[in-house]
C-alpha cells in the first residue's frame, strides 16, 4: 500500500521544499539531503509507486522507457553524463528508506 505521507510524496506536492533540478509531465529530481558522492540525484516518478517492483508491475510501458531517457539527460544537466552510477534500493531488506519509488544518480568523481 502507497503511503500518501511519505516524504517524497510531500516534496511532490510542494510540502517540503526540495533543490529541484529537473521537473516534467511525469518526473521530478532533486538534490539528495545526505549525499554520498558529490553530485548525488534522486529521480522520482510524480505518480504513486511504492517502489521499483511496483513501478515495473503498474506502470505504463511509456513510463517505464521514458525512466531510462530521463535518466541520462539529468545525467548531462548535471555535467556527469561521461560517467556516473544509477542505483535503486527495493524494500526495506534492499536498503530502500523511503517507499516512493526513486532512482539515485550519483557521480562527480575525480
Ligand atoms: P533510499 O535509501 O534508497 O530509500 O534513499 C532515500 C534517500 O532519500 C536517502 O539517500 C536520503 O538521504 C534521501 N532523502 C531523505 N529525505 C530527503 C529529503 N527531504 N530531500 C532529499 N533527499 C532526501
Amino acid at each position: 500500500m502507497y503511503d500518501d505521507n511519505n516524504i517524497f510524496a510531500k516534496i511532490i506536492r510542494g510540502e517540503i521544499p526540495c533543490k529541484k533540478v529537473y521537473e516534467d509531465d511525469n518526473f521530478l529530481a532533486f538534490y539528495d539531503i545526505s549525499p554520498k558522492a558529490p553530485v548525488h540525484v534522486l529521480v522520482i516518478p510524480k505518480s504513486a509507486y511504492v517502489s521499483l517492483n511496483d513501478f515495473a508491475e503498474k506502470a505504463e510501458n511509456d513510463l517505464l522507457a521514458e525512466t531510462f531517457k530521463v535518466i541520462p539527460k539529468i545525467a548531462k544537466d548535471l555535467g556527469i553524463y561521461e560517467g556516473y552510477k544509477v542505483a535503486v534500493n527495493v524494500g526495506e531488506r534492499g536498503g530502500q528508506e523511503v517507499p516512493h519509488f526513486h532512482v539515485h544518480i550519483m557521480g562527480g568523481w575525480k
